[in-house]
């Protein structure tokens, strides 16, 4: 076991376990996350035995990083997990702060048509060690603090949703790393069940719900999810979860050229969405050498974004980083394992 895995709770529950004392648990989170020690040897105020327990049972590593590409505004991280697999993180340096968007699995069994990670099947889940390093490892190659997480990065966070779970809270505790729920936010391509539990999870964090189509025809063709979970009962479940958590949400959506970038797609969205307290997010869709999609045209997704605005939705188009560096969406990954 890692101890990068334990929330502060399940340390205090391993320390009482052990005939020690409750408190090492702050200790110990201090030692992780404020002091950031590299080996259990740096710890000075737990007793040596309880110590050599530690060391028995978990160990200290992190992550290796073995690639960065850099750019003004965002960097993209490759790292490689202890049983020599391969994810990436990418940093965006916005003006109120530094945001980080991470994987969540090894591959993604979701299969969405126009994307690049599903094009490589589920290989594991992501331990939660593995997820709260990627910030630990980043900030450290940063200097500076994360201010802001998105899983959006390669996986379904919601396909690994318990430990997805420990991640925010280990994230969010005020001696962990302290990023504050509204600063964190989660990406999912609408496991229905999930959301439901979601929305009795005590943390006020951040829903985005990838749409990409307005219709169940349309939205199966490429996103094969949507045929577990048809829009119906996505949108119920989304409706149950505004009610339970009285918050606002994103839905993402591409916008594929000659695919779901029609005015009639616009129409049919602002049907769908328009009596949920939302925002949608436009996306230039980044294109890949493998993939057949293209991007839509600026005047189509104006022309989009007009139609939705007329009816009244809060739309934003997302501002592109890192299409350079190949930053998007599992590209990074992909080319390391086709070398
Ligand atoms: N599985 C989760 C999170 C990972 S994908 C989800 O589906 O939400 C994060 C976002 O990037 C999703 O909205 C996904 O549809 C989108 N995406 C995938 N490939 C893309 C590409 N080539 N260009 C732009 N966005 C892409």
């Amino acid at each position: 076991m890692n101890i990068y895995n334990l929330t502060r709770d399940e340390m205090e529950e391993y320390f009482v376990d052990h005939g020690s004392k409750k408190f090492h648990a702050d200790q110990l989170f201090s030692w992780l996350y404020e002091k950031r020690i590299c080996s259990i040897s740096e710890i000075t105020n737990i007793k040596k035995e309880m110590l050599e327990q530690l060391s028995l049972d978990y160990s200290f590593s992190k992550l290796k990083l073995i690639q960065v590409e850099r750019d003004v505004d965002v960097c993209k991280y490759l790292f490689e997990l202890p049983d020599c697999e391969h994810i990436e993180a990418v940093l965006m340096k916005h003006d109120y702060g530094n945001s980080v968007c991470i994987s969540s699995q090894v591959g993604c069994n979701m299969g969405c048509k126009f994307c690049e990670s599903g094009r490589r099947k589920k290989v594991r889940n992501l331990e939660v060690f593995e997820m709260v390093t990627q910030l630990l490892m980043i900030e450290e190659d940063l200097k500076e603090r994360v201010s802001h997480v998105v899983v959006m990065g390669i996986g379904e966070p919601f396909d690994n949703y318990d430990n997805l779970l420990k991640f925010f809270l280990i994230i969010n505790h005020p001696k962990g790393l302290a990023i504050g729920a509204r600063h964190i936010t989660v990406s999912t391509c609408g496991i229905v069940p999930k959301i439901l539990e979601f929305s009795s999870f005590p943390l006020q964090i951040n829903l985005a719900i990838s749409l990409h189509a307005p219709t169940d025809e349309l939205r199966n063709k490429i996103m094969p999810i949507n045929k577990a979970y048809p829009l119906k009962d996505l949108i119920s479940a989304l409706e149950v979860y505004l009610e339970n958590t009285n918050r606002r949400l994103t839905f993402e959506y591409i916008m594929l050229s000659g695919i779901n970038d029609t005015a009639e797609c616009a129409r049919k969205l602002a049907e769908l969405v328009g009596h949920l307290n939302c925002y949608v997010n436009l996306i230039p869709y980044n294109e890949t050498n493998n993939l057949e999609f293209k991007r839509s045209s600026t005047i189509q997704i104006m022309e989009f974004y007009d139609i939705l605005k007329k009816n009244r939705l809060n739309v934003t188009i997302r501002r592109e980083f890192g299409s350079k560096i190949s930053a998007a969406c599992g590209q990074l990954r992909s080319k390391k394992e086709e070398l």
